[in-house]
């Protein structure tokens, strides 16, 4: 369903390797005996799996429940959402309680912020930077811009209606 989506080819790219559970987490490289740092970067308090840095982790779900204000976005609230042990589950779930009218728009804006969330971790695990949620909430924004000024019809009006 993603590969249809308004999204750059990295993003779903990525997204094609998180619904295969094949993101270099740290339970994927414990598991092999490799090197890894345990903790989810984001909170520092479990085990880092896919599942649990982009769904289940309460720093992303702050930056999920902050996303699900915008307009046709109620879905991306994960008060609502399953317990799930694959992305898929989640990715399902906000598809399937958006109305068709918001769909495109909340198949894109998902793929961005499980993007965006990477790029967040790659930066605290790489680069020992940390941006709070609030930031991170901005680059979102500001990559939906970038997005809809490259062509995402499906992202206008997204933080309200047209004046
Ligand atoms: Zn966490």
């Amino acid at each position: 369903m993603f590969w249809k989506a308004w999204a750059p080819p990295c993003c779903k790219f990525f997204t094609w390797l998180l619904m295969l559970d094949r993101l270099w987490c740290a339970d994927r490289l414990q598991r092999r005996g490799w090197l890894n740092d345990y903790f989810c970067p984001l909170c520092v308090r479990n085990l880092e799996s896919s599942v649990h840095l982009l769904w289940q982790c309460p720093v992303a779900r702050t930056i999920w429940a902050a996303a699900a204000g915008w307009h046709g976005c109620a879905a991306l609230a994960p008060s609502t959402w399953p317990e799930g042990d694959r992305s898929e589950i989640y990715w399902a779930h906000i598809i399937d309680n958006t109305q068709a009218e918001h769909r495109k728009r909340i198949r894109s804006l998902t793929m961005l912020i499980t993007w965006e969330l990477w790029l967040e971790r790659n930066r605290r695990v790489f680069h020992k930077k940390i941006a709070a949620p609030w930031a991170v909430i901005q680059v979102v924004r500001g990559s939906l811009e970038a997005w809809r000024l490259a062509g995402a019809k499906c992202l206008q009006h997204l933080f309200g209606n047209p004046t």
